[in-house]
């Protein structure tokens, strides 16, 4: 193994590979490697989350402005790098559902939105309940606003692509090797991994996904935040549901603070169907089971207890909503009933099978307060990007270009060819189509 290297990059979801695969095209002559615990890239959240590539309706174009971008532009680009790949990529469109006036005066708002941030009138409309029955006899809701821009795919298979891509252009990929200790030593990063090895870095980029925070306090930054994890859970719904519906269906959040809580009707790229997720509060950014979060239960608790994340668990309204999530994930008619709301002809009792639960990882500040956008901090020799959540997975490929510009462009790691092609792109093109 090389001990030296120019950058290491910590995270090999697909935040951490995006990131690679651009740099392994930029900077030929760097030594870069990523660094990734579980045994595969995307083991964790980016391969385990609802496998959409959402079409940009549900952002603000000025307060979300950046999600937006990245959201429009991150889906031409998996379609492009898809099709080129020959990897999954189904543009099968997205209904978002209001079950009142009051949610349609929302579905109103994000057509608004969508057209703002460049969805086309073809790509986009809103529907009354009459008319939505005409192609979708089985739903019920006051309205329905029909993205047809919106696809489906399995971002395990594509970051797993992203890392092919960049070990052929010299990247190295550890892994199973945990980053478990970090040092500045005479002006590089000494990196301990799995408690035994050492290599050392000019720079670091923290992509740890739900640890970011952690490495971030490791080395002094970010102290004043912290975090709470969230375990969304799946249902996988019997082959007789399959033709239910046409597209997948969202529904408008009942609690717009917390987006994430409203479970969808999710058809697959590979056609089968789930209901999930729910959010579950759970201790550790990789407590899918009991045994995890009774080992992670103590520690965090005293981490939350003694940050601005004690104001949050003492909200009442997150207290309630905390309490409706875990019975949702210990009686499963609980969390199909939201469904069911929307589709009424399912039935619980014909759902036996759980899918594949993923965990979000929130960021609270020092009051207490749930940070809406990602976080990125730079200080002189690391990166860190925090908070990176949904539609982290659709936007991986621009934002990451857009990280690289930001760090080329303060001179932290300048990149060699200003006009590089990066795969079927040429990096100054995106930077202006995200910039612009
Ligand atoms: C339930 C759910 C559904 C979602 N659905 C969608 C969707 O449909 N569409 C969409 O666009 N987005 C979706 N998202 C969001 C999206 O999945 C995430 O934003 C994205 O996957 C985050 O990627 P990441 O690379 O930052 O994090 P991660 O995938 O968590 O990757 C971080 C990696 O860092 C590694 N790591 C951490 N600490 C260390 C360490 N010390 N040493 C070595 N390695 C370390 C971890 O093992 C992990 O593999 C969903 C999220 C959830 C939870």
């Amino acid at each position: 193994m090389a001990h030296n290297f120019d950058l290491v990059i910590i995270g090999g979801g697909i935040l951490g590979t995006s990131l690679s695969y651009f740099l392994s095209y930029l900077n030929k002559s760097k030594t870069i490697a990523v660094v990734e615990q579980a045994p595969n890239v995307a083991f964790h959240t980016s391969g385990r989350n609802t496998g959409k590539v959402h079409a940009p309706y549900l952002y603000n174009p000025d307060k979300k402005k950046m999600f937006a971008k990245a959201a429009f532009q991150g889906y031409d680009m998996w379609k492009t790098y898809s099709q080129l790949n020959n990897l999954p990529f189904k543009e099968d469109g997205v209904i978002e559902v209001s079950r009142d006036s009051k949610g349609t005066k929302v579905l109103e708002k994000y057509l608004k939105w969508g057209k703002q941030n460049g969805l086309l009138e073809e790509q986009i409309e809103l529907l009354s309940k009459s008319e939505l029955k005409k192609s979708e006899p089985e739903i019920l809701c006051d309205a329905a606003l029909c993205v047809y821009k919106d696809a489906s795919t399995d971002y395990s298979i594509l970051t797993k692509s992203l890392m092919k891509d960049s070990k052929q252009n010299g990247i190295k990929f550890l892994l199973n090797t945990k980053v478990t200790d970090i040092k500045k030593e005479n002006n590089k990063w000494k990196i301990i991994l799995n408690h035994e090895h050492e290599i050392f870095a000019k720079f670091i980029i923290n992509a740890a996904g739900g640890e970011s925070i952690d490495i971030a306090h490791s080395v002094d930054i970010a102290k004043n935040l912290t975090d709470v994890h969230f375990r969304g859970e799946y249902w996988k719904a019997p082959e007789e549901y399959y033709n239910l519906t046409k597209r997948s269906v969202y529904s408008v959040p009942e609690f717009p603070d917390y987006p994430f809580l409203d479970p969808h009707w999710i058809i697959r790229v590979d056609g089968t169907c789930e209901i999930g997720p729910n959010a579950v509060p759970v201790f550790s950014p990789y407590g899918y089971r009991k045994t995890e979060n009774l080992k992670e239960f103590i520690p965090k608790m005293l981490e939350m207890l003694g940050s601005g994340a004690r104001k949050a668990i003492f909200d009442k309204q997150f207290q309630e909503l905390a309490i409706n999530e875990i019975q949702s994930s210990m009686s499963k008619s609980s969390m199909i009933d939201r469904v069911k709301s929307f589709l009424p002809k399912i039935d619980a009792d014909k759902i036996t099978e759980k899918g594949t639960a993923g965990i979000r990882s929130s960021v609270i500040d020092e009051n207490g307060k749930f940070v809406p956008d990602v976080i990125l901090l730079e200080e002189p020799s690391s990166f860190h990007i925090l908070n990176y959540n949904s539609p982290g997975a659709t936007g991986a490929l621009p934002f990451s270009v857009n990280i690289i510009n930001q760090l080329n462009e303060k001179g932290f790691f300048v990149n060699e060819e200003g006009d590089s092609k990066c795969g079927p792109w040429i990096f100054s093109e995106i930077v202006e189509k995200i910039a612009g």
